[in-house]
């Protein structure tokens, strides 16, 4: 399978974030016009929000595609609706949480979808396990990766 180089961000605090993120990796395995190429491992991080959460887990894995970018933002967007899980208390925003953080070197800027993703540079939890599958990746602008990983740091972040 050739098509595009995607990276996907999972990140889960359900009570079982382990099991929710390697689901969720089974998952993505199983996309159509897919390949998993390397997921990294798993990393914990420190609960943000409310006392008492669970730890977060998150990783990031490599896809090749040949899906559309809207397309695989619903393929992603149906696995998060499948591992949800309705709870009476308020455990944080979600029990797994799929972004799509590059697609190739493609900038991508619409409602539904934005990449890269907007958030990812201010997330050492998500640039770390990134560096892990590909430390020489670059941003579409050309920047490294790892530079903008030294920037944030590695602190908060346990690799299990
Ligand atoms: P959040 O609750 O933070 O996971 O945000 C989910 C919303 O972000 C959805 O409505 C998506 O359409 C939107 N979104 C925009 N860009 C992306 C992206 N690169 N990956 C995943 N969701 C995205």
């Amino acid at each position: 399978m050739s098509g595009v180089c995607a990276y996907i961000g999972l990140g889960s605090n359900l009570d079982t974030p382990i099991a929710q993120v390697e689901r969720a990796l089974a998952a993505l395995a199983m996309l159509p016009e897919s390949r998993l190429v390397v997921a990294s491992s798993l990393y914990r991080s420190d609960p943000l929000g409310p006392a008492g959460q669970p730890d977060y887990i998150n990783a990031v894995a490599e896809l090749h595609t040949r899906l559309a970018p809207l397309d695989l933002l619903d393929a992603l967007q149906a696995q998060e609706l499948a591992q949800r899980r309705v709870r009476l208390e308020h455990w944080g925003p979600r029990t797994l949480d799929l972004d799509l953080l590059l697609y190739g070197a493609m900038r991508i800027d619409l409602p539904r979808l934005q990449v890269p993703h907007p958030q990812m540079l201010r997330r050492n939890f998500v640039l770390l396990p990134l560096v892990e599958i590909a430390p020489g990746l670059q941003l579409p602008d050309g920047s490294p990766i790892h530079r903008h990983l030294a920037v944030l740091g590695e602190g908060g972040i346990q690799r299990l």
